[in-house]
Parts: structure tokens; sequence; C-alpha cells
């Protein structure tokens, strides 16, 4: 890979690239600068690799991570509006493509103003809030696969379920196309003021925290179940589960990964002997409990 068009960095500590701010290093933290390096970086490349947006869901463990991290930035964040339809590419904020929505007339893509993921990140976990996930508005997405080939998938080839989607473990996804509905911008930014004030007073958004840790099993909110274990504000270490959501867990300070997942196993204990429910982690965990040298 000489004269390869991007970054490599080896033993990179990852705990700034995520929200709660832990984590071990990862061996080579790669960040290629446009599609043709990001094929010819997955063609080279032996052993495992793992792309991540900005960290929003994922609890990257204290021995971090002994393969390649692809990490995309410039050349991966462009947005473009033609009709009804906006493209954005993976490493785009959602915040930022539900904007330019709204700028553009575009009505629908509301919901990701509250995600504070990448595009990238949203497709894979099809995040979604207030009724509305990825895959509703999701038309095709373009993914990198695994040899360094590149595809596009139509929504139905995507196989989205409840903040799942069915591209290998592997795929790097480059960007998506989504379609909209036309409205009226003013109405639009209404709408989505409304939806960040309700986050703002219901979610510790400003903390270091991950998102929701557990999924909501069938019928039931995760949150309902661990408040009745009593677990909102159950503390491990410098990890705490949120008084404010208690589906939420925080870094208050000084917490370690083994400190956040601790708390998460420690709840889900409680949860099973208080319900009889057995929570799943919603959050990404990933790496390695301790540092192999
Ligand atoms: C305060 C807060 C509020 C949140 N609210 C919501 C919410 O309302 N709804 C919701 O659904 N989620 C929510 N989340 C969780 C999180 O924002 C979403 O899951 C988001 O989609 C993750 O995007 P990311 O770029 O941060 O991905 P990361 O956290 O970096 O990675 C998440 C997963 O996506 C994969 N991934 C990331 N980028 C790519 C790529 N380019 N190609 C392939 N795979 C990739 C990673 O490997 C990992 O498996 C919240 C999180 C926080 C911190």
């Amino acid at each position: 890979m000489t004269d390869w068009n991007g970054r490599l960095l080896n033993d990179k500590p990852l705990s700034p690239y995520t929200w709660f701010r832990v984590g071990g290093p990862a061996k080579r933290l790669a960040t290629p600068y446009d599609e043709a390096a990001l094929s010819e970086l997955l063609a080279a490349t032996e052993g495992p690799v793992l792309a991540i947006g900005v960290g929003s869901n994922l609890l990257v463990r204290d021995g971090g991570i002994d393969g390649t991290v692809i990490r995309l930035g410039r050349g991966f964040n462009q947005i473009t509006v033609g009709g009804n339809r906006i493209h954005a590419g993976s490493a785009a904020l959602d915040a930022k493509v539900a904007t330019a929505a709204a700028d553009a007339g575009i009505a629908g893509l509301e919901f990701l103003r509250g995600v504070p993921g990448t595009i990238g990140g949203a497709v894979r976990m099809n995040a979604g809030c207030y009724g509305t996930e990825t895959g509703d508005r999701l038309i095709s997405a373009r993914v990198a696969l695994r040899d360094g080939t590149i595809r596009t998938y139509e929504n139905a080839d995507l196989g989205f379920g409840y903040r799942h989607c069915g591209l290998p473990d592997d795929a790097v996804v480059i960007g998506a196309t989504f379609a909209g509905t036309a409205d009226d911008p003013a109405a639009i930014h209404d709408r989505m003021g409304t939806l960040m004030q309700n986050r703002e007073a219901a979610q510790p958004i400003r903390d270091k925290t991950g998102g929701s840790t557990f999924r909501n099993p069938p019928g039931e909110s995760a949150w309902k179940l661990v408040d009745a274990a009593g677990c909102r504000g159950l503390t491990v270490g410098g990890a705490q589960m949120s008084e404010k959501h208690c589906n939420f867990m925080i870094n208050t300070g000084d917490a370690t990964a083994a400190d956040l997942e601790t708390l998460g196993e420690t709840i889900r204990q409680r949860v099973r002997e208080t319900s009889g429910h057995d929570l799943h982690w919603e959050i990404k965990r990933i790496g390695n409990p301790e540092l192999h040298t």
C-alpha cells in the first residue's frame, strides 16, 4: 500500500473516539480518504476489520482491539439533495442530514436529528426514535465488502430489524440514499425543535453515555424493568445507571470499560431475578477485556 490515500496509526487509543471515553487501543486505526483507498485497504488487510462511526453506541473494552479499525472521515461526509431524495456519505452526522433535509423541504428524516451518530452507524444499527427507523426511509446503501468490492444494496436486501441490519459484521457502509416527502422547511424545523426539547428533558444527552443500554424486550420497556429492579442510579466504580433515564449508563468521570460492563451485567442479573426478563445489550461491546502483549 505505497502512496495509500489515507492515514494509518498503530496502537491508537480508541477512548477519544467514543462517547463513553473509555476503551483500549486499536492495533491499527485506518482512515481512508476515498472509496478507492477503502477498497485497497480492505483487499490488502489480513485479520479482523471493523468500521466505527463516532462511537455513540460503542463500549470498547479496556484491552482494545486486535485488528484494524476503520474510521471514515473526510471524503465520506458529503450530503447532496435531489428532489425528495437525500444522499449522505456514511461519515455525515445524522443531525446534519436531518437539518439538510429540513432546509431542502424534505420531511420524514426529522428523527435523525435526535440520533447523535453517523449515517454508517444509523444503517448498521437501524437507528430510530419517536416511531421512525432508518430502514423506514432508506432507499439504498453503498457498501464495501471485506474483500474490497463495492456493492449497492436496495432496502429489501439489507435485512433491517429492530436495531439490526443484516450486513456482514465486517462490511463497511459508504453512504446511503433516503427519500422523504415535500413539506414546508419551517414546519419541519419546528418538529425537530420539539423532538430535541423532549430528548433534552428525558435523556442525559450531555453526559458520557452510549444511549440505550438494553434493547426493549417485545411489548416491554427496558427502562421500566431496570427501574422495577431498583437499579436507577446504581453505580459500579465510575459507572452509573442514569438517574434521569435508567436505560442509559454514564461514565461519571473515571469509569473503565470493565466498570460499565460489570454494571450492565449486574443489572441484567437483577432484572432476571425481579421480573424474569433476560435483557439484551443494545450497546455494541467490542474488543478484549485485557491488553494482550
Ligand atoms: C445520547 C445518545 C442518544 C441516543 N439516542 C438514540 C436513539 O434515539 N435511537 C437510536 O437508534 N440510537 C440512539 N443512540 C445510539 C447511537 O447514537 C446510534 O446507534 C447510532 O446509530 C450509532 O452511530 P455511530 O456513528 O456513533 O456508530 P458507532 O457507535 O461508532 O458504531 C455502532 C455500530 O455501527 C457500526 N458502524 C459504524 N459505522 C459504520 C460503517 N460506516 N459501516 C459499517 N458499520 C458501521 C459499528 O461497527 C458498530 O457495530 C443514542 C446514543 C447516545 C449517546
